[in-house]
């Protein structure tokens, strides 16, 4: 008998020795197997007759096999097949398809899956390049046609080889579905499959592997039928439901509960510096309440750049000091903890009071002596305010009474960092505030952060104007250096960006982007490599060579040199970038915040929150190398000010269709979240981050993506199941449901437990 725990290799056709294999694919238990899904189906019950096929169209058809034949070009073997239907034939070819040689009879029926070409040589008919290809069973062999032929067949993610193909997962699959045994276990409560009209899961796993004669294929392929439905729905409820008891978990906790009376607000707002947005106001708000409470503050708070969520911080620190206790703020770069250091000093030093505010730097960079004394202001108390790098949770700094923890630029630390930071042994936690600048998608914040409460800072401060936005090409460099000097002559500042710091061996070490990949091959079918390209005609410049076919790139630290003996020449030029000591860093970085250099020319290290206001150009070179939401950041530095703001995002080199999509998109919008979203669909939820450490789950069967509405629902649902009664849930459901989260929690979603 076969139960969802079963180990593979007790299925029919399975046994110790491709157990092993599957086993590598991390597929161990039946359960895994069903989970599976086809990512696509073929309707071989209606195929596409081949009279009616339209060039462009990617199709299945089925059709006989009427000649092959083995075409040795110069360049490449070539395999044809034609295919035919009655009196219309189709030719097939595959590029170095020596392999296929041997394989076809004359007469066999086959599934063929591809896309629709019209054919050079004749007019009317078509042919299909490298289609996927099945041989369908032949008469004599029922059992397999019964899986292939005549119904909607299921296509599955091969697993290994032509051994563990499509076509022996359709028969592994069904023999698991056909085998006596206890059935599929339901997961959701019945109450709740019945109001949402979900199928049973037993039911909906058949179904998605092996649909009812009637399902509409368009249905099976965006996953929408109610199969799909009910198995993404439950993987996504269960999701929420664990994060939803994450949170739920922490406001069992005590936290401090600090006052806000007439005292406090009067310090808040003693060091404004310009009256807050509404937004900003709403947002402190929102914070200063989760500070009251007596259980600790988890709050994310959502901002593009320049929306001004350092005063924000800023007070919500104020209101942890005046209450008596410490306040931390943690930035990514040692640049940043250096510039808010400045800010915070500058703010709460300008507060009337009569013994002042102390806030206290500790970075990695400062000297050991300096470190120490910090330190010990730091646990003796004297310290109101420290700010620091990752050396504030990795050197375990020791405070003497903590009330709040604000993460600047949440994005780059990973998740680990944040509970690290946030398991103090104390009795009482700390309040926590984490600030991105990353607008997340609100689909990928209500899984990443399902656990945090949420606030949005969705209004820019009052006098900015927008930053136009231009694209140009490497050949234009001339205009655009000719253009900045302009801008420096009207007394304003410029960035200028390089993808890498030193010369063209640099392998982009600050750049978080994944190199553009080919066009990625839509199915794990076997397919040979794809034909050799022509060499493009290719210009070279002295400034844009490939050599040995690998494309050198500018590089901060030559272009930083020649266009300060060239085109810049005069102007007062610095540079910024990683491998810099942190002191020259900090003090390139000084001079340019306080006017005294005209032009930065830096790596990305000045990504994330930097602020000069004054300065109104960035220009950011090899553009087609960068991500979106990293150009984002970056043209977030400019336009700070009152002054017209410009973005050139020059290209160098070749540039992809994704590269092309992403400069597009700068240049049409300037909507942090917008661009978020369509980052999101290019490069996928699991590289929005650049790395899987950022704690997004392996979803079996949801799609962040497709999946936004189902995500929505689940979370409500989630949020409901907690706290509605018994008339409405009896208590063996309830207890079901904790069960099932219990065992699969750490398994199917692998998020870090916050313990
Ligand atoms: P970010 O949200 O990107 O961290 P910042 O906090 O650095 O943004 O603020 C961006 C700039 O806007 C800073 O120069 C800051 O002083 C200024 N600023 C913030 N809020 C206001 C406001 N309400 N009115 C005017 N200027 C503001
Ligand atoms: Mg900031």
């Amino acid at each position: 008998m076969l139960a969802l725990d079963t180990p593979v290799q007790f299925v029919k056709g399975i046994g110790p020795q491709l157990a092993e294999k599957l086993e590598e694919k991390r597929i161990a238990i039946v359960e895994d197997l069903l989970y599976h899904l086809p990512f696509r189906y073929e309707d071989r019950a209606h195929p596409r007759a081949l009279n009616e096929l339209v060039p462009g169209e990617t199709v299945s058809v089925l059709g006989e096999v009427r000649g092959t034949a083995l075409l040795r070009t110069r360049s490449m073997p070539i395999f044809e097949m034609t295919v035919g239907q009655g009196p219309i034939s189709l030719k097939c070819m595959w590029f170095h398809g020596t392999y296929l040689k041997d394989k076809f009879q004359p007469g066999q029926m086959l599934a063929l899956y591809g896309k629709v070409e019209a054919s050079r040589s004749r007019s009317g008919s078509f042919k299909m390049i490298q289609p996927q290809i099945e041989i369908l069973p032949g008469p004599n062999d029922t059992e397999t046609a019964l899986l292939e032929v005549g119904r909607i067949v299921p296509v599955y993610e091969s697993l290994g080889g032509a051994r563990l193909s499509s076509r022996w997962l359709r028969r592994v699959i069904h023999n698991i579905l056909e085998a006596p045994g206890p059935r599929v276990a339901e997961t959701l409560p019945g109450v709740l499959c019945e109001r949402m009209q979900l199928p049973d899961r037993a039911t909906a796993l058949r179904e998605v592997h092996f649909p009812p004669q009637e399902t509409k294929l368009s249905q099976l392929q965006a996953a929408a039928t109610p199969a799909h439905q009910r198995l993404i729905f439950e993987e996504l409820f269960y999701l929420e439901l664990g994060l939803e008891l994450k949170r739920r978990r922490m406001r069992e906790r005590p936290g401090f509960a600090f006052a806000t009376g007439e005292r406090v607000r009067a310090a808040l707002k003693n060091i404004l510096p310009f009256h807050p947005t509404t937004a900003q106001k709403r947002v402190l708000a929102e914070i200063v309440d989760d500070m009251r409470q007596p259980t600790p503050m988890r709050r994310l708070l959502q901002g593009d750049v320049g929306s001004g969520k350092t005063i924000v911080a800023l007070q919500a620190a104020l209101v942890a000091i005046e209450n008596g206790y410490q306040a931390a703020l943690m930035a990514p770069t040692e640049i940043l903890a250096t510039q808010h250091y400045l800010a915070a000093r500058k703010l709460l030093e300008r507060a009337d009071r009569q013994s002042p505010y102390c806030v206290v730097p500790l970075t990695g960079s400062l000297e050991e002596d300096r470190k120490r004394a910090n330190r010990g202001r730091i646990v003796r108390g004297e310290a109101n305010l420290v700010i620091g790098t990752h050396a504030l949770i990795e050197e375990k700094v020791e405070f003497a009474n903590l009330g709040l923890v604000i993460v600047d630029e949440q994005h780059r630390f990973g998740v680990m960092q944040r509970f690290r930071l946030m398991k103090k042994p104390n009795a009482a936690e700390p309040h926590v505030l984490v600030m991105t600048a990353t607008p997340i998608p609100r689909t990928l914040a209500l899984t990443l952060y399902g656990d945090l409460d949420v606030s949005v800072l969705d209004e820019l401060p009052p006098g900015r104007t927008p930053i136009v936005t231009r694209r140009t090409s490497d050949e234009n460099a001339p205009e655009v250096w000719e253009f900045l000097r302009k801008q420096v002559k009207a007394g304003r500042q410029a960035y200028i960006v390089y993808p890498v710091i030193e010369g063209p061996s640099d392998d982009q070490p600050e750049l978080d982007f994944p190199r553009d990949e080919e066009s990625p091959v839509e199915d794990s079918a076997k397919k040979p490599k794809a034909a050799p390209r022509k060499a493009a005609a290719k210009k070279s410049s002295s400034l844009f060579e490939e050599k040995d076919g690998k494309p050198s790139l500018k590089s901060a630290v030559a272009m930083f040199e020649a266009l300060r003996a060239t085109h810049l020449a005069g102007l007062r030029l610095g540079l910024l970038h990683g491998r810099m000591d942190a002191n020259e860093k900090e003090s390139n970085m000084r001079r340019f915040q306080r006017g005294e250099l005209d032009v930065l020319v830096a790596t990305t290290v000045i990504e994330v929150g930097v602020d000069v206001p004054n300065a109104s150009m960035m220009v950011i070179e090899h553009a087609e190398r960068f991500g979106l939401a990293q150009m984002h950041q970056l043209r977030g530095r400019v336009g700070r000010g009152a002054a017209k703001s410009y973005c050139i995002l020059m290209t160098g080199g070749k540039v992809s269709p994704q590269a092309e999509e992403r400069l597009d998109a700068m240049t049409r919008t300037q909507d942090g979240f917008e661009l978020a979203e369509l980052d999101l669909a290019l490069r996928g939820p699991g590289e929005f981050f650049g790395t899987r450490q950022a704690g997004l789950p392996d979803f079996r069967v949801a799609n962040l993506l497709r999946d936004r509405k189902l995500l929505e629902l689940a979370r409500r649902e989630a949020h409901h199941f907690v706290q509605c009664g018994e008339q409405e849930m009896p208590r063996e459901a309830v207890t079901a449901v904790w069960t099932h989260l219990k065992a699969h929690w750490q398994r199917h979603y692998g998020l870090v437990e916050a313990g």
